[in-house]
């Protein structure tokens, strides 16, 4: 029986260059360790280190998911339309839902997520009250063709997702599967090793209404959040903060003249006055086609996610789409605005008067424009990014900024599903009721990207032991020693009895090779095999993530590296 695997024998192809598509650190560590390959963009091969991660990744959900008793299952990657024309998300799901025809020219979708299977799955056998709850869950990969797959395993367009469904007869039965599944997300971000964080999220195309998003804190992550010392946190797409805003100046409506001062920085500092003391007037087209102007403070940016909700599929205006609609690019106002223009502002100017403007003509603005003297913002709504120094909706102590991966989310979905698609039960008062859902989500492949993201120093990989391919490598620096390999594989096997995973470089390399590779592959111990150590029957251990050495006689080695080992694994 082998109990320790041979490097020759492995296939793991590094690569001495970074490479140059590589930006961040895990998909240029990910690419040299030779633990996944690109087949096209956002297709990636995973080999086999990174596959014995991805089991180990897969079996700490599993065993966090049967502690809260929900079910693995499978059901079909390919989906009908049917269903999806059902749920009502044939319509509104974007170009980044892949659809193909059967030969017989039926509709399909390559399942981003599986809400629609998973309810037309039991709506009819799960017909009492008395068979709820039910929390079924998949992994899988999923499709979606993003426009930008990039950073590799990060955002890919096939990746490996685990999601669950949660089906309850009550609103609290939801909220009770709900907050398990939320606790079991945290304990498996943990017993991978991340560091993250449960933030308040937008819900985004699954819809309902509460969910929390884990992000894992890293410097290079895509998303970005707000948080509290208090512990209030948020994805900056659903964060709603208390926004300072700085009054204009009182009086008459005053024309000043400011010649070719178009941006907030220029005329904020032109005037004398904070950024916050202007408002800033945003041109866009709006999803149903009608030119838009919306009012922020100077100092604060437009969501995108939040513009959505508010606009639909808006975009901002080109300066041809300025001229055509008669708007004055730097210079928008809410006063003197063409007629057709809808004229809205973000809700943190409500209880703003007296503001900066624009004056609809070039090189001038509008001080004391005053809201109800001189202008009227009809509609309001919640469109700006939080930031550092806004304030927590909570305790109201300034936010701090922070960026993250988010590496799995959980939502409340109600009857959203359930309703569209007719999906009901026997309540306990003889009635028929729609499902109360929740859906679960983890980017398995995702969380082995931030794993690598948050553990890697300038020479490789340091996996935490819960997740490495391998827990030991065994680094013989000269196999061809008449006592050094002998005692590589005397310890490999010893090791291995003891049920450690051993890995043994094996090849007939210089010392320099094994010991570059042995930390770009990042296994969390090495033990190292010198001639001189071999003869005193000592070996020395490396520690990867701490860079600790230590010497370690070789009948102590076995029980060194359980110590050490065994209770931090998967
Ligand atoms: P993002 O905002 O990053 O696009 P999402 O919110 O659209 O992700 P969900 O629908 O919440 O993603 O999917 C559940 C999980 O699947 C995410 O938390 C993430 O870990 C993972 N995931 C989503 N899209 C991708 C992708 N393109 N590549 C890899 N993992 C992904
Ligand atoms: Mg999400």
């Amino acid at each position: 029986m082998v109990r320790y695997e041979l490097m020759s024998r492995t296939y793991a192809p590094t690569l001495k260059e970074d490479p140059a598509e590589a930006e961040l650190a895990s998909h240029r560590l990910l690419l040299r360790a030779g633990m996944i390959r690109k087949t096209a963009a956002g297709l990636y091969s995973y080999l086999p280190f990174a596959w014995r991660s991805l089991m180990k990744i897969e079996k700490i959900i599993r065993q966090e998911m049967s502690e809260i008793g929900a079910q693995e299952m499978l059901v079909p990657m390919i989906v009908p339309g049917e269903i999806w024309q059902q749920s009502g998300r044939w319509d509104v799901y974007g170009p980044e839902l892949l659809r193909l025809k059967d030969r017989h020219g039926r509709d399909f979708v390559v399942g981003p997520t599986h809400e629609e299977t998973f309810v037309d799955l039991v709506m009819n056998e799960l017909r009492s009250y008395k068979q709820l709850p039910i929390t079924l869950y998949q992994i899988q990969d999923k499709f979606r063709d993003e426009m930008r797959p990039r950073f590799g395993l990060m955002r890919g367009r096939e990746f490996i997702m685990k999601d669950g469904y949660s089906f309850d007869a009550t609103v609290e039965g939801m909220q009770k599967s709900y907050e398990d599944e939320k606790a079991a997300y945290a304990r498996i971000c943990e017993r991978c090793g991340l560091k993250a964080l449960p933030v308040v999220a937008d819900s985004g195309q699954i819809g309902g209404d509460t969910s929390v998003e884990f992000m894992a804190l890293a410097e290079s992550g895509e998303a970005s959040l707000v948080w509290c010392d208090c512990g209030f946190a948020a994805d900056t797409e659903a964060a709603k903060a208390g926004i300072a805003v700085t009054e204009g100046a009182e009086g008459e409506l005053t024309r000043v003249h400011t010649p070719g001062i178009g941006s907030i920085a220029d005329l904020a500092a032109f005037l004398g006055v904070p950024e916050n003391g202007t408002r800033k007037a945003l041109a866009l087209v709006d999803g149903d086609k009608r030119p838009t102007v919306c009012f922020v403070p100077g100092d604060h940016e437009l969501n995108e996610v939040k513009a959505e909700h508010a606009f639909g599929e808006y975009h901002l205006m080109t300066d041809e789409e300025l001229q055509e609609y008669g708007l004055v690019k730097g210079f928008i106002g809410p006063i003197g605005l063409p007629e057709n223009v809808r004229v809205c502002a973000d809700i943190s100017l409500k209880d703003s008067i007296w503001w900066l403007v624009g004056a609809n003509e070039a090189d001038y603005h509008l001080a004391s424009a005053c809201r109800g003297r001189d202008f009227e913002i009809p509609e309001w709504f919640d469109v700006v990014t939080a930031q550092e120094g806004d304030a927590c909706p909570h305790c109201g102590k300034p936010l701090h900024t922070a960026r993250g991966i988010e590496v799995s989310q959980v939502f409340q979905l109600g009857t959203k599903y359930s309703e569209a698609m007719g999906a009901t039960f026997m309540a306990e008062d003889g009635t028929e009721k729609p499902f109360q859902m929740g859906c679960y989500g983890i980017g398995v492949s995702r969380t082995l990207a931030a794993i690598v993201e948050q553990h890697n120093d300038d020479k490789g990989i340091m996996f935490p032991v819960s997740v490495a391919p391998y827990e030991v490598e065994i680094v013989p620096l000269n196999v061809g020693d008449d006592l050094v390999w002998p005692a590589a594989q005397k310890l490999a096997r010893l090791l291995g009895d003891y049920g450690l995973q051993v890995l043994v470089d094996d090849r007939d390399e210089r010392a320099g090779v094994k010991f570059a590779d042995a930390d770009l592959y990042g296994m969390p111990y090495q033990v190292i095999l010198g001639k001189r150590g071999v003869a005193n029957e000592m070996a020395e251990v490396k520690c990867r993530a701490t860079g600790e050495r230590e010497d370690v006689p070789f009948d102590k080695l076995s029980s060194y590296l359980v110590e050490k080992i065994i209770p931090y694994r998967a």
